[in-house]
């Protein structure tokens, strides 16, 4: 599907590039507001949408409490911290035998799969 570009999109898409923080919505709503007074949340969630359908972002889904957006395109797994709620990429090879072998049980095709890692991040445990 074709979009006309946005300059809106193309920001938040600089903004989703240029941090590892994984960000949910409202945290791109806060940087681009200044910059487009015009902007709204559901503008945000719009583009983002598009993003993810252009294969340009991908979405987290960590259930109902998380809903956080990634830039980093290349495949990767994710670290989330169960105290302060961070999630990191964790740059592990990816384990693409895991599809081959999940096939016969499937009895499918296996496109991709998705790991997360849970556990307490370092600045969390410092404050133990
Ligand atoms: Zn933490
Ligand atoms: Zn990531």
């Amino acid at each position: 599907m074709q979009y006309r570009s946005s300059k809106q999109r193309k920001r938040i898409l600089e903004l989703l590039r240029s941090t590892d923080t994984h960000p949910t919505a409202s945290w791109i709503y806060d940087q681009l507001k200044g910059e487009f007074p015009a902007l709204s949340l559901g503008t945000v969630y719009r583009n983002l949408r598009i993003l993810q359908e252009q294969g340009e972002i991908t979405h987290l889904d960590f259930g109902s409490t998380f809903d956080r957006f990634d830039g980093r395109m290349e495949p990767h797994y994710h670290f989330v911290c169960e105290r302060c709620g961070k999630v990191m990429d964790v740059m592990m090879p990816v384990l693409s035998d895991m599809e081959t072998f999940s096939c016969p049980q499937v009895k499918g095709k296996v496109l991709r799969h998705r790991i997360e890692f849970f556990g307490i991040c370092q600045d969390c445990l410092k404050q133990d």
